[in-house]
C-alpha cells in the first residue's frame, strides 16, 4: 500500500496509540517539547509587551529551551531502556510526576485561579486515561495535586507572587485573598477527582465494549476457537516474536477426513457436532501457549510457539490418535468415528515467513491425504 505525506504525518502522531508504554511516553514528550518551543516563541514575542512582566520574562528566557533539552534527553533515554522491560514502568511513573510539575509554568505565569489551568488539566487527564494503565494516571493525578498544593502554599505564604508574567492579571488579582486560593485548592482537587472519575468510567466502558467486539470478531461461533481472522492476527504476532528471538516455531494444519460423507450420511447438524468434538479433542491435547483456530470449514490450524518440528510432529501424532480413539454418539445404538490428516511445518525450513510456513503445512497435508489419510506428514524428512 502506498502512503501519501498526510498519512505519514498522521501515522507519526498516532505512534501515541501504540501499546508500548515507552513509545507512548516518548510521543507525549515529543508533544511537550513542541509545546515548549511554541511557548518559548510566545515568550520572546511578548517579552517587551507593555503589559508583560518584562523583567521576569527576560530573566526566565532559559526556562523553555531547558525544558526542551530535558525532554529530548528523556526521549533518548526511552530508547536506551527500550529493551529493558523491567524499567518501562518506572520510566512511565517518573514521567507521570515530571509532566505535571513541568506544567506549573502556566499557573505561575498567569495565576492559579485561571480557567485555562482547568482546561489543560482535563485534556491531559482524558488523554492519559486513554493511553496509560489506570494506576499510572492516578499516580500522575496525585503528583499534579501535590504540585498544585505546593504552588498554592507558596503563594499563600508570600514566597511567590500571583500571576507573575502578565500585568493585567496581577492587577486584576491584586485583591486576591489568600482564602480564595485556599478554597481553590480544595475545589480544584474535588473537581479533578470528579472529572477523572467520570472520564475513567467512560473510558473503561468504551474499552470493555471494544474488547468484547474484538473478541467476537475473532471467535468462531460453533467451536469457540479463534476464527481465521483471529488466527491470522495472533500467528502474525507470534511469528514476529519468534523472529526476534530466533526460536523455532511450528505449525500444524488439520483437515478432517471424509467430512463430506459425515455430513451426507448424518446431516449438517451432526456434522457441526463433529466439528465441536474435534475442536475439543485438539484443545485438550495442546498446551495453553499453543494457538488453535478453525481456519475454514473442517480445517484447523495450530501454532506451537518455540517448538521444534519433531516435537510438533509428536503433538500432532498424539492428537491424531486421540481423535481416532474417540467416538461420537449419534443415538443410543449408533456411534461415529472421526479421523483427520495433519500437515506439520516449521520455521527451520520455511524461515520466519508466515506465508511459506502455511504453504509447507498445506503441502504436507495434501501429501497426507494422497497417501491414504489418517496420518501426520511433513514435507521435509526429519
Ligand atoms: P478429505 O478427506 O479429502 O478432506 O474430504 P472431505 O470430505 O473432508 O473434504 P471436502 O473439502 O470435500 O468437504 C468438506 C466439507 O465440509 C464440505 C462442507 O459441506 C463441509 N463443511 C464446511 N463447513 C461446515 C460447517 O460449518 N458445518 C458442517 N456441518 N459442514 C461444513
Ligand atoms: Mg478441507
Ligand atoms: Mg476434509
Amino acid at each position: 500500500m502506498k502512503y501519501s505525506l498526510p498519512i505519514y504525518i498522521s501515522k507519526a502522531f498516532l505512534v501515541i496509540l501504540d501499546w508500548d508504554l515507552v513509545k507512548k511516553s516518548q510521543s507525549i514528550l515529543i508533544y511537550a517539547s513542541f509545546t515548549a518551543v511554541v511557548i518559548y516563541f510566545m515568550q520572546i514575542k511578548y517579552m517587551y509587551h507593555p503589559l508583560a512582566n518584562t523583567e521576569l520574562l527576560v530573566k526566565l528566557e532559559w526556562l523553555y529551551p531547558s525544558i526542551f533539552v530535558l525532554n529530548t534527553f528523556l526521549i533518548l533515554f526511552g530508547f536506551f531502556i527500550k529493551n529493558k522491560p523491567k524499567f518501562h514502568i518506572y520510566y512511565v511513573l517518573f514521567l507521570s510526576v515530571y509532566y505535571p510539575f513541568s506544567l506549573l509554568g502556566l499557573p505561575i505565569g498567569i495565576g492559579l485561579l485561571n480557567i485555562l489551568n482547568g482546561i489543560i488539566f482535563m485534556g491531559i487527564a482524558f488523554t492519559a486515561l486513554l493511553l496509560f494503565p489506570r494506576f499510572v494516571v492516578y499516580f500522575g493525578l496525585a503528583s499534579y495535586i501535590i504540585a498544585y498544593f505546593l504552588l498554592s502554599g507558596l503563594t499563600v505564604l508570600g514566597y511567590l507572587d500571583y500571576a507573575m508574567a502578565y500585568k493585567p492579571y496581577i492587577l486584576l488579582h491584586k485583591d486576591v485573598q489568600n482564602t480564595q486560593i485556599v478554597y481553590s485548592m480544595f475545589y480544584t482537587t474535588l473537581y479533578a477527582a470528579f472529572t477523572i472519575t467520570l472520564f475513567d468510567i467512560s473510558v473503561e466502558r468504551w474499552r470493555r465494549y471494544n474488547s468484547k467486539i474484538e473478541k467476537l470478531s475473532c471467535t468462531d461461533e460453533l467451536t469457540n476457537l479463534l476464527n481465521r481472522r483471529g488466527v491470522n492476527q495472533i500467528i502474525d504476532l507470534q511469528m514476529q516474536q519468534a523472529q526476534i528471538t530466533h526460536r523455532e516455531t511450528s505449525l500444524i494444519m488439520v483437515d478432517i477426513d471424509n467430512f463430506k460423507k459425515i455430513n451426507d450420511q448424518y446431516g449438517h447438524h451432526q456434522g457441526d457436532l463433529v466439528l465441536k468434538h474435534v475442536a475439543d479433542i485438539l484443545r485438550k491435547n495442546l498446551r495453553a501457549s499453543d494457538v488453535i483456530g478453525r481456519y475454514g470449514g473442517e480445517e484447523f490450524v495450530i501454532l506451537l510457539p518455540f517448538t521444534l518440528i519433531e516435537n510438533a510432529v509428536a503433538v500432532a501424532e498424539v492428537c491424531r490418535k486421540a481423535l481416532e480413539q474417540s467416538t461420537i454418539k449419534v443415538n443410543e445404538t449408533e456411534f461415529l468415528y472421526v479421523q483427520a490428516c495433519f500437515g506439520v511445518s516449521s520455521t527451520v525450513h520455511s524461515g520466519f515467513d508466515y506465508m511459506s510456513l502455511f504453504e509447507q503445512a498445506d503441502k504436507a497435508l495434501y501429501e497426507a491425504k494422497h497417501n491414504g489419510k489418517n496420518q501426520v506428514r511433513t514435507v521435509h524428512t526429519l
